[in-house]
């Protein structure tokens, strides 16, 4: 385990501070589930921080609110308080059946949406579902605050465009309006603390049948969490029955293999991933229980 001197933020501003002056010496921590394990890691081609930085006495980085039309979600939000907001529920329940997907309770207990964001991990659970919703994120520095689209956060495999100095305050997005529909599906080696092999969230807006917008996104398919726009256009203004879904996994399917390469994992990502993409859609088209 590499050497570190832990320091607990008492406030936002002293955190903020303390990154801004030791900012290429320190990792900030979360829930530590992610990062504990790099940590651990004792590889000598990295040195390691000098600092861990502890946000978890941030209060002002938790919860899930309503504002407006808007929902925000702190950083510090863990993955058992997405999986159990009766918000989160009712507005966009793909988000909490993603995060209920994750790890072990021990897991959810600890691991925070702010830290799944962050360390950006091609198959992280919450960040199809967050792609679908258009999700932005509010990136805070002693310098003031800027806000990004996750889109344009994540910039590839465990890679960000957060700034050293900088913190992700929080997520949000626009509720969808009534009568869209969810889907959040996901395949993963073993029941238990199962990282996805595959993942795909949809989100759809239907009016007689006929798609008004399509979300798609893929976890652990590209080199991070994507959505895939030629599907999303395929599908708007179409009729949705299976043979439409059929079409729009079979593009979803070659879209990634058009952008990855064909790799050993091909013969098993590409039929499942049409697979998925093909069930997600039907879920999502289906009248959705309250
Ligand atoms: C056994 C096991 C099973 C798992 N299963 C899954 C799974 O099924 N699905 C899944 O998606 N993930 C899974 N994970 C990964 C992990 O639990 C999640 O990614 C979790 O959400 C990470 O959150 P955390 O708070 O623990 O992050 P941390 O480990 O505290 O931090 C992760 C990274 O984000 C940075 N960071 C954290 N918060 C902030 C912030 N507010 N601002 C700036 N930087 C920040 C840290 O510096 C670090 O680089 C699993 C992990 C384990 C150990």
């Amino acid at each position: 385990m590499k050497e570190f001197d832990f320091v607990r933020a008492g406030t936002l501003s002293e955190a903020l501070e303390f990154l801004a002056v030791r900012h290429t010496a320190t990792r900030v921590i979360a829930g530590g589930t992610d990062l504990m394990i790099t940590l651990r890691r004792n590889d000598p081609s990295w040195p390691g921080p000098g600092y861990i930085l502890d946000l978890t006495g941030l209060d002002c980085l938790r919860g899930i609110s309503r504002e407006g039309d808007r929902i925000r979600i702190g950083a510090l939000t863990t993955h058992t308080q997405l999986a159990e907001s009766p918000l989160l529920k009712d507005k966009v329940p793909f988000l909490s059946a993603a995060a209920f997907s994750v790890g072990s309770p021990q897991i959810r207990n600890r691991g925070t949406i702010g830290g799944n964001i962050i360390n950006a991990s091609p198959a992280a659970d919450t960040l199809p579902p967050l792609l679908a919703l258009e999700a932005r994120c509010r990136l805070v520095s002693r310098e003031g605050e800027r806000d990004v689209s996750l889109t344009e956060l994540l910039t590839g495999p465990y890679r960000t465009s957060l700034r050293p100095q900088e913190i992700l305050k929080e997520v949000y997005f626009q509720i969808p309006g009534e009568g869209t529909g969810f889907s959040f599906q996901k395949v993963g080696r073993r029941k238990a603390l199962s990282i996805s092999r595959l993942s795909v969230a949809v989100l759809l807006s239907l009016v007689e049948g006929q798609v008004g917008k399509a979300r798609v996104a893929v976890g652990a398919a590209l080199a991070n969490a994507a959505r895939l726009p030629e599907v999303e256009e395929f599908l708007e203004g179409r009729l949705l029955d299976r043979d439409v879904a059929q079409e729009a996994g079979k593009l979803a399917a070659e879209k990634v293999v058009e952008i990855t390469g064909r790799r050993w994992s091909t013969p098993y990502k590409e039929p499942v991933l049409l697979a998925l993409v093909r069930r997600a859609l039907l879920a999502a088209g289906a009248p959705q229980s309250p």
